[in-house]
């Protein structure tokens, strides 16, 4: 019996693990689970799995919680000590971080300095903190699985071979809903076109990274922390079908892939159970029935956020950490219709440009570079609110 703590259960990768959790009985016990606002959807799950501690993130929502699931043997927590002691209660063996944003790091960080083992969805972890978090697995011994489906992919692909023999990681993307659009026409869109992704159901902010390709760029830095393989080795493919979730290319020329169905609970549920398989009632990928799988470059020029990321990751240091804030807070304000979705490269890359880069190697380093850039990239924001956004 596995038991877990689901760092975001109510958001759309905490849903599907609950539900390979309630589709193999037996097999795990929930102790914790963390949710943001959806208070109503974390009270149904704290009746389904009776956990022993859940957090959310005020005392507010703590003690309106606390009154809705009155007297039962679930402790309620709250704040960034809240989700830390839900990750390193010593009845968890693995933690699921699946919040989003860099609200992910502390608790994710707190536990593989606990030594649990963690399947990954967060990304920004490695994104702002790639160093911290990969020298802190190394000294706890801990094991960090891979959910993100393109490091699942490589992850499978990598196994059973030598690393010196790897040439490169291929990394495919979808190239989310606007594809083959022009820049004239990306001027006009809206968040409603832009949630409308063609493979994935996922949640808000990774949705609108999708269709800049920014979370392309997140998951290159993502893939260079977790391999520990060069970011120049690290190549991004257009491949509008998501059946190919990642490849990796070896030194004589092979190409290993892995591919499946676009459905989450295929990566998530090897990172609960590695080695092992579990059986999911998913339907099989029928290849017959492909008529084809397309490949292309992507286009730099409609979406510069990938070349931003690949950018901060060459500089290092605290860059990173700074576009992924400048990038959070742009896609919030282009949620909210402040600002247009080609204001999201231009604000990133203006406060990338203003920030001066300095090492990363402690958790406070980070923080401090994470809320300068959430500041200027706020002040950069009002600065263009309501004038480029037709
Ligand atoms: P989501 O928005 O559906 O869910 C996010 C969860 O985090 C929710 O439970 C929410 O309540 C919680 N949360 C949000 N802000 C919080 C805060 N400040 N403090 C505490 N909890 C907070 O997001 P998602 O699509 O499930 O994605 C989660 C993470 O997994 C992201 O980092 C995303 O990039 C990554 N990921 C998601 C998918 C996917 O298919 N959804 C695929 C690969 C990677
Ligand atoms: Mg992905």
């Amino acid at each position: 019996m596995k038991r877990l703590a689901v760092l975001g259960s109510t958001g759309s990768i905490g849903v599907s693990t609950l539900e390979i959790v309630a589709e193999h009985p037996g097999q795990f016990q929930v102790v914790a689970l963390t949710a943001g606002r959806n208070l109503a959807l974390l009270e149904e799950q704290i009746a389904r799995f009776r956990p022993d501690v859940v957090a959310v993130p005020d005392p507010e929502n703590a003690q309106r919680l606390q009154e809705r699931i009155g007297a039962c043997a679930t402790r309620v927590l709250y704040g960034t000590d809240g989700l830390i002691a839900c990750v390193t209660d010593s009845h968890v063996d693995m933690v699921v971080s699946a919040i989003v944003g860099a609200a992910g790091l502390e608790p994710t960080l707190a536990a593989i300095e606990a030594g649990k083992d963690v399947a990954l969805a967060n990304k920004e972890t490695l994104v702002i903190a790639g160093e911290l978090v990969m020298a802190a697995v190394a000294k706890s011994g801990c094991q960090l699985f891979p959910v993100d489906s393109e490091h699942s992919a490589i992850f499978q692909s990598l196994e059973g071979h030598r690393k010196e023999d790897v040439r490169r990681l291929i990394l495919t993307a979808s190239g989310g809903p606007f594809r083959n659009w022009s820049l004239d026409d990306l001027q006009e869109v809206t968040p409603q076109d832009a949630l409308a992704h063609p493979n994935w159901t996922m949640g808000r902010k990774i949705t609108i990274d999708s269709a800049t390709m920014m979370n392309k760029g997140l998951e290159v830095i993502e893939a260079h922390w977790l391999f520990d393989v060069p970011v120049d080795d690290i190549a991004v493919h257009i491949h509008p079908e998501s059946i190919i979730h990642s490849m990796v290319e070896y030194i004589d020329g092979a190409l290993i892939a892995q591919l499946g169905i676009p459905d989450m609970k295929t990566p998530i549920a090897y990172a609960l159970t590695y080695p092992e398989r579990l059986t999911l009632d998913l339907p099989a990928l029928d290849l017959c029935r492909l008529s084809q799988l397309n490949f292309a470059v992507p286009d730099s020029q409609c979406f510069p956020c990938l070349g931003l990321a690949y950018d901060a990751i060459r500089r290092g240091g605290t860059t990173p950490a700074v576009l992924n804030a400048a990038n959070e807070l742009a896609v919030e304000a282009f949620l909210q219709e402040k600002i247009g979705f080609l204001d999201i490269p231009r604000i990133i890359a203006k406060v990338v440009a203003k920030h001066t880069n300095t090492v990363a190697s402690s958790l406070e380093q980070i923080l401090t570079a994470d809320s300068w850039a959430r500041q200027t990239a706020h002040d950069v924001i009002h600065e263009i609110e309501g004038v480029s956004y037709t």
